[in-house]
């Protein structure tokens, strides 16, 4: 299962989605329908919440009549048709979301295919002593229901249903409004991935068209066992709310410290390759960098070779006026800054146009050099916009670090060679992933090791989820017995 991901591999993947784009073979629906693709009705998509939880519900019960091995059939056909399908998905998602990038949609499934845990990762617990023997099983919850974002929705859908399937569940899907047709492409994708490998025609469900009111019956329903949300503070604390067992994966804003010890080339390119990937969607991406005063020029000028475009203050603030906008909550009737939607995942080029800036592909990110208030440190932009803070010293430096975290907890990143420093920041920090002398995707095994998710359960500590985050332990006993030594 392990893959390490080198630049001629991200390389092919690019060639393969040009030739397949040329080719022909893909073709994008371009009427954002979340019940067809391109005239081919989509399986598992219904007009009502309580239907699509009646067929999860029947999924559930093929999925317990199933043996381990017929589970782990299905979750290889799902893998095999994810890789196949990835160009068709990432091309899906970029169009009606208008966000990230193809190729790097395309590799982000192909993690998920070849990353994402199945049953392997259920494992039983015995204790045996005096008193006979005691087992612990991971046991299915039963109907999971999943809230997805727009940042990763095909991906977010296909990890969820392996991990969730491989524990024995089955899953209702409530996807982000804004991606849809991508999300219920993916549900459709596991359901004929399911027939295809002998298990149900419906094995994971969704909606036509999801809302808030059909999250809420999602909430309410005696069906739904487990709520699984991936998405900002809003929805999360809705989950948690809801009075039922929920994992919740928030947002984040990771920081990443390069000190005076950092191989700063290295750190420069990690920095704008982790940065820039998917334009800066995933929720581990680098959102502030915090750099030693004594390196900051040379971090700087690592960064114009490797596809950086630096603006100055005022063009800095002149693009967050644009980035950012203001949202009256409507309760208290306070104002604030929240993220402008149709600049979140666009190119750098398209950014910088807003500001009068006419650059070509070759710029992937925006850096500018900033003060620790600057709302780019202090919000969770989602772009390829990167502020540099200069610190005098590793205290200022973690200091600030943590502070712009905001205690979610969620993910940071260092490049440096001193353990010292490298151990202050991991504990002070206190992430659900710390990343060091990488770019941030290795944090998810996109070029380190260890499985992937696109759900990161920071909130409700279950991290890096899994099949068995979706399961709940089970006792039998044995008394005075099966100890056989
Ligand atoms: P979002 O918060 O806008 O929406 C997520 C989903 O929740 C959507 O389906 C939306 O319609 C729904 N929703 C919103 N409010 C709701 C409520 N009160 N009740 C029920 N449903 C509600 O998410 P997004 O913009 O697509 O994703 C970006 C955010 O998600 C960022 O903050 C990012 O950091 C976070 N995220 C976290 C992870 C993680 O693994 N921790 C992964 C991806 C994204």
């Amino acid at each position: 299962m392990a893959i390490n991901w080198t630049e001629t591999q991200i390389e092919e993947v690019i060639a393969s989605v040009i030739k397949s784009l040329k080719s022909g073979q893909v073709t994008v629906n371009n009427t954002w329908d979340s019940t067809q693709y391109n005239g081919r009705k989509l399986i598992g998509v219904y007009a009502d919440m309580n239907d699509a939880i009646d067929a999860a519900t029947a999924g559930y019960k093929a999925v317990r009549a199933m043996s381990l091995e017929e589970r782990e059939k299905v979750i290889s056909a799902i893998r095999d048709l994810c890789r196949k399908e990835a160009p068709v998905m990432a091309q899906l998602g970029v169009d009606e979301t208008k966000m990230g990038k193809v190729s790097h949609k395309t590799a982000k499934h192909i993690l998920v295919a070849d990353k994402t845990p199945g049953t392997a990762d259920i494992v039983a617990q015995v204790k045996t002593g005096d008193y006979g023997l005691t087992l612990t099983e991971m046991a299915p919850f039963g109907v999971v229901g999943s809230i997805t974002p727009s940042t990763n929705p095909s991906e977010t859908v296909i990890c969820n249903s392996i991990g969730m399937i491989a524990a024995g569940n089955g899953v209702v899907f409530n996807p982000h409004p804004n991606a849809i047709a991508t999300s219920n492409y993916a549900v459709d994708l596991v359901n004929r991935a399911s027939a295809s490998a002998g298990g149900p025609k419906v094995l994971v469900a969704s909606v036509q068209k999801p809302t808030l009111d059909t999250a809420q019956i999602m909430y309410q329903h005696p069906n739904i066992r487990l709520l699984v949300c991936t998405g900002g503070p809003g929805v999360v604390r809705s989950v948690l709310s809801s009075g039922k067992k929920a994992i919740g994966a928030g947002a984040g804003n990771p920081p990443v410290i390069v000190d005076d010890t950092a191989d700063v080339k290295k750190a420069a390119k990690d920095i704008i390759d982790g940065c820039t990937f998917d334009n800066n969607l995933p929720c581990i991406a680098e959102k502030e960098v915090f750099a030693f005063s004594n390196i900051a020029d040379q971090l700087i000028s690592g960064m114009l070779e490797n596809g950086a475009y630096k603006i100055t203050k005022e063009q800095a603030d002149k693009l967050a006026s644009i980035v950012l906008v203001d949202s009256k909550n409507p309760k208290t009737g306070i104002i604030k800054k929240v993220v402008n939607r149709e600049c979140v995942g666009r190119d750098a080029s398209v950014l910088l146009e807003k500001i009068g800036v006419r650059v070509g592909d070759e710029v992937r990110c925006i850096i500018c050099e900033t003060d620790f208030n600057h709302p780019f440190v202090q919000e969770e932009l989602m772009m390829p916009i990167l502020p540099i803070v200069r610190v005098r010293n590793i205290d200022e430096a973690i200091d600030l670090a943590v502070k712009a975290e905001h205690g979610n907890r969620h993910t940071a990143h260092m490049h440096s060679k001193n353990i010292d420093h490298l151990t202050r920041f991991a504990r002070a920090v206190e992430t659900t992933i710390f990343v060091k002398n990488a770019p941030s995707y290795a944090g998810i095994g996109f070029g380190g090791e260890g499985h992937t998710t696109f759900t990161i359960a920071g909130p409700t500590g279950e991290g890096i989820t899994s099949a068995r985050s979706f399961t709940r332990y089970r006792r039998c006993v044995m008394a005075d017995n099966f100890r056989i030594i």
